[in-house]
């Protein structure tokens, strides 16, 4: 991995002494650098440890004068209280997570970010959130996989089916984790990637037949992780009757571009996850086709988008927005799961995980976020994002995820 690296690091040295140091070079003239999505040992401290988000979690709590409500709602495979906090008091809810991959670290930090503006400002744009809108988030909804520094959780299959004594014959689901992926070594720690544990329906219980499974197919609520998610999902349904909004926080591949330029993608957006359950593609989730709302959630997508290149006036980084691919079926997602049960549902993409990344561009990233979580926030609270047109969600650029880059492609996962 570290010849890859310095391979990259010796080709922009090569071509930057090709240039005579007098001479003005064209900067468009010039290749741009090749990027790896090698796996690679990567310092992570500059974000937000779980002891740090519990102790920042406090400090936002205290400082808000009761804006802000912190509770524990359930507790990891390993035991960490998965947390819950709370602001607003308006009649809409939107419900946001971050870190299921614990691979993924820009949403933490953005969601404690938007929680300390939601819980301090006086601003009458953030009044007007509070009055019309109650702020779920789930900063770390996998943290044991978050202190590991990787994808997935910490859970075994042994431990699995000694919970679910029905699945004693089964095979293990096809998304436990027991080899190495993404540079992480699970064969002493297996675990799974959470983020294909859910179900659209928010009852189901384990079945055998159901198992190995596969990524068109729902999950099952294994992991505690997902139990606790779907549990307040559950409880935010009976108080509000629908969970208006979702917005799920991820990272990908860090060598993607947006379209006809040599430009990085910051972030991708997506608000479309599973078959529309009202065609023959979807007709395995057709109960869920009333509730099923695809054009508010390229509503809310269109809010984050525009939000975001309204910045990129100040930094044109923050304009390198592009959507995410939409021949999906991913039923398993907590996206899927929940848009069928009838959420407006968006998906943050943004550049590189820890092992491709690390802290580079930790804080313009973790900006990004912000930025696009106030843009939805401010839109649903206004009611504006009523007046977008879907029709622009399908302009966004699709993203370019092939060219520039060095390494293994095969390991990228959102
Ligand atoms: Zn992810």
């Amino acid at each position: 991995m570290h010849r890859l690296r310095a391979l990259a690091l010796a080709g922009v040295v090569a071509g930057a002494a090709l240039v005579p140091a007098t001479a003005a070079a064209p900067r468009t003239m010039a290749a741009p650098p090749p990027c790896s999505e090698e796996p690679r040992e990567n310092p992570i401290s500059e974000f937000t440890s779980y002891d740090e988000l519990l102790v920042e979690l406090d400090r936002v709590e205290r400082v808000s004068t009761g804006r802000v409500s912190v509770e524990e709602v359930g507790s990891s495979n390993r035991g960490r209280g998965m947390m819950l906090a709370r602001v607003g008091t308006g009649p809409k809810v939107v419900f946001i997570t971050a870190e299921i991959h614990g691979n993924e670290k820009t949403g933490p930090d953005a969601l404690l970010d938007v929680l300390d503006y939601l819980g301090t400002s006086d601003s009458s744009a953030a009044q007007q959130i509070r009055e019309r809108l109650t702020v779920v988030a789930m900063p770390k909804i996998n943290p044991d996989g978050a202190s590991l520094d990787r994808r997935g959780n910490d859970l075994t299959w042994q431990e699995v089916q000694s919970r679910f004594p029905q699945l004693a014959a089964s095979p293990p689901p096809w998304n436990y984790i027991t080899d190495q992926r993404q540079g992480d070594d699970y064969s002493q720690r297996p675990g799974f990637d959470v983020n294909r544990d859910y179900h659209p329906n928010l009852e189901y219980q384990p079945q055998p037949q159901d198992f190995p499974g596969s990524s068109d197919q729902p999950g099952w609520f294994l992991s505690p992780e997902t139990q606790t998610v779907r549990d307040v999902y559950k409880g935010l349904q009976a108080e509000f009757g629908t969970v208006d909004t979702y917005v799920d926080l991820h990272h990908q591949g860090a060598c993607y571009t947006v379209p006809g330029t040599d430009e990085f993608v910051t972030m991708s957006l997506s608000g479309k996850f599973v078959a529309d359950p009202s065609t023959p593609e979807g007709s395995a989730f057709a109960d869920f086709a009333d509730t099923y709302r695809p054009e508010y959630s390229k509503q809310l997508n269109v809010a984050a988008y525009n939000a975001l290149q309204a910045a990129a006036e100040k930094n044109p980084a923050f304009g390198n927005i592009t959507l995410y691919p939409q021949d999906i079926n991913l039923p398993g997602t907590g996206l899927g799961a929940f848009q069928l049960n009838g959420s407006g549902a968006v998906l943050f993409e943004v550049r590189g995980q820890t092992q491709t990344l690390g802290e580079q561009h930790r804080e313009m990233l973790t900006k990004t976020v912000h930025i696009g979580l106030g843009g939805i926030l401010s839109s649903v609270a206004s009611g504006e994002v009523e007046q977008l047109d879907p029709a622009s969600y399908d302009k966004i650029p699709p993203t370019d995820r092939g060219q520039r880059t060095l390494g293994r492609t095969t390991d990228i996962e959102d």
